[in-house]
């Protein structure tokens, strides 16, 4: 696979290229299928699942990513842990059938819709991880850090309630949350973004978390939310996070999408990971991210499916390439000095910088292709990744294993069935009125 001599000049041994994997990381099964490492999905909101396609109808010529947010506001208000649980049971299944295998849940949905926490404070994050285990994803909890509706410090509007924490309730809950890591479960910490989480709360929560946390924040998604930055801090969200907090890799930046080309190299050279979620960055009308540029700097990135309206690595990394296509009237961008073929580049990108992102060991999960799919007919070996995400929409994914157990079998989840009636019964009650 490394079968050119591209130079790398400029990229040091930092992010992606510090991760990239040995050679044999595609391999044949003892069938002879094709195996691939599992697919870790750096962004999720679960909830979100439930609201894909009903933010399709222009209620404002200018409707923008704020406006979405009302939608998405007034379906979060209607969960509760039951519902919660079955909708993210629902994405899981999805999310496993299509090959990602680990999940970063960005979870901020932690409260009863009047604000107040439940009896238990963690009956929001127990759903999830009810819906984890149900499903085999292994999964990277994020409960989110939400404390202000603004750079300026305002307080959360009443729909923002049951996002909110003071920080020692935060670190409590946090602790909590940890007690109960697994095998396939670990628990991080997001920072919901510089606008709902003050200075001194951040220097606080950094200080008093075990040092390998892995911390993540949606950052420099919206233009908006950079000139907001600018007039309240005096710096860009990226240049202030980088010129404020010992950022390293142990942090994913979510989106960083509006970034100057210091910050671009800020990025990479810091170590963290960018959590790039194209169908939603598309869906949203974010921006696009300077991609090459950031591959020349070694930057590392993954993929995510954040707001949940395509659950698919295979959509998100090709999505990733003809968004710099389109840009730029060019083919073939997303490719390094290790290999010529964008699929592999991109997969390769996905896959190494997961492990540091998701704070789990790297291990053995992984996917098998449907070699009989007539995607396959004739192929090539080194063309097998190229053809898995470049031939068109039919899933390719017949088995995948986590933790050593096989979730997906012959194309299918195990539980499909009694988890898509679950999440039925869920949805009815959700859209009731
Ligand atoms: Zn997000």
């Amino acid at each position: 696979m490394q079968d050119d001599d591209r130079d790398s000049a400029g990229a040091g041994l930092h992010g992606v290229d510090r991760l990239w994997m040995p050679q044999g990381w595609q391999q044949r099964s003892g069938q002879g299928r094709w195996m691939l490492p599992g697919v870790p999905n750096l962004h999720s909101h679960a909830f979100q699942r439930a609201m894909a396609g009903l933010a399709e109808r222009q209620t404002d010529p200018a409707d923008s990513f704020w406006t979405w947010r009302e939608t998405m506001y007034r379906m979060a208000a209607r969960f509760d842990p039951e519902s919660l649980h079955a909708v993210a049971a629902q994405l899981y299944v999805e999310m496993l059938e299509a090959g990602y295998t680990t999940v970063c849940e960005f979870h901020y949905l932690h409260h009863a819709p009047d604000g107040k926490p439940y009896a238990d404070p963690g009956a929001m994050s127990q759903a999830l991880i009810a819906a984890a285990r149900d499903t085999g994803i292994r999964m990277t909890l994020l409960p989110v850090l939400y404390m202000t509706g603004g750079f300026d410090g305002r307080p959360l509007t009443e729909r923002q309630q049951r996002f909110g924490h003071d920080v020692d309730a935060y670190l409590r809950l946090s602790e909590h949350l940890r007690s109960q890591e697994s095998e396939i479960l670990r628990v991080g910490c997001a920072l919901h973004s510089l606008r709902a989480v003050p200075a001194d709360a951040i220097a606080q929560i950094v200080a008093a978390l075990p040092p390998e946390t892995r911390m993540h924040i949606h950052i420099a998604e919206q233009i908006g939310e950079v000139q907001d930055c600018i007039a309240i801090r005096g710096a860009r969200p990226v240049e202030w996070l980088l010129g404020n907090v010992a950022v390293d890799s142990r942090w994913t930046l979510v989106h960083a999408t509006h970034l100057t080309p210091e910050e671009t190299q800020g990025i990479a050279r810091s170590g963290a990971t960018v959590a790039l979620c194209p169908t939603t960055e598309a869906n949203l009308g974010d921006g696009l991210f300077p991609l090459r540029d950031y591959l020349d700097a070694g930057g590392a990135w993954g993929v995510g499916s954040d707001s949940q309206i395509s659950v698919s690595p295979v959509e998100e990394l090709r999505w990733l390439e003809y968004g710099q296509r389109l840009a730029t009237r060019h083919r073939n961008i997303a490719v390094r000095a290790q290999s010529r073929s964008v699929g592999e580049t991109l997969l390769h990108d996905a896959v190494a910088c997961g492990a540091q992102a998701t704070g789990f060991a790297p291990n053995d999960d992984r996917i098998v292709l449907d070699d009989a799919a007539p995607q396959f007919a004739g192929m090539r070996e080194h063309d097998a990744v190229d053809r898995w995400i470049f031939s068109g929409n039919r899933n390719l994914v017949r088995d995948v294993v986590v933790a050593g157990r096989r979730v997906v079998a012959d194309g299918r989840h195990v539980e499909r069935d009694a988890i898509a009636e679950r999440y039925r019964s869920a949805m009815r009650a959700l859209l009731s009125d």
